[in-house]
């Protein structure tokens, strides 16, 4: 066999593996990121502290609104007791009870003000819980398929670099080396197929005589533009 054929070989199993070791890091990446999860939980925190914060100021008003209706109970008791008989004190009873309508008023408007804001944000509430419940389900069926892709691409390059062990045994140290360092040089790709007459990276239209050498398969030739080997099938 050739050695620009098995070194084309060699190419194009590293291309796989590079490939692959590059999703292994990618798939390990995406098994550690719970993003969603992490907004989800913010969200719900902070639904849970809006609503915690609006039951406070609806218990703090209804105690308000109670306390002044107790304390219009008593100025009516008083009013209408029969013990006063002072007009100007009478007067004076039926002032505050009249202020105190107006106020309970004034206060049961805000206390429904509050009770909306309040139910809105126990339903933004639920909504936020929906959500992380959500977002922790399709994490679960998402890692289920990203370990799925890893242990293949586990099982594949176990069995590519195998392969390459085996390419490898019938290619001379020297062109192992000159190779290795081709692809340090060359972002990964040290051997390249000639496509329509011309280097298939980068273009280069190579000679019939350079052709006719490569497929002799006696010399390695290198891309006279990238310096890449050439490979011609
Ligand atoms: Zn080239």
């Amino acid at each position: 066999m050739s050695e620009s054929l098995n070194l084309f070989r060699l190419q194009k199993l590293d291309s796989r593996i590079d490939h692959i070791k590059t999703r292994l890091v990618q798939i390990d990446r995406a098994l550690s990121d719970d993003r969603r999860i992490i907004l989800a939980t913010k969200k719900l925190e902070k639904a849970k502290e809006e609503a915690k914060k609006l039951r406070i100021e609806l218990n703090q008003i209804e105690d308000k609104v109670e306390a002044q209706r107790i304390k219009r109970k008593t100025t009516q008791h008083s009013l209408f007791s029969g013990k006063i008989k002072n007009p100007k004190e009478l007067q004076d009873l039926q002032r505050d009870s009249e202020a105190l309508k107006r106020y309970i008023v004034q206060l049961e408007d805000e206390q429904l003000e509050v009770m909306i804001a309040y139910e809105t944000a126990e339903g933004n509430l639920d909504q936020a819980q929906q959500t992380l419940d959500r977002a922790k389900g399709s994490a679960i069926e998402d890692n289920a398929a990203l370990l799925g892709e890893q242990s293949k691409l586990k099982d594949e390059l176990e069995r590519l670099t195998r392969e390459k062990e085996a390419v490898n045994q019938s290619i001379p140290q020297v062109s192992q080396s000159l190779y290795q360092k081709l692809r340090e040089k060359k972002q990964g790709t040290a051997v390249v197929t000639v496509v329509d007459g011309g280097c298939g990276i980068c273009g280069q239209s190579i000679t019939p005589a350079d052709r006719q050498l490569i497929r002799s398969s006696t010399t390695l030739v290198f891309c006279p533009s990238c310096g890449r080997i050439l490979y011609e099938e």
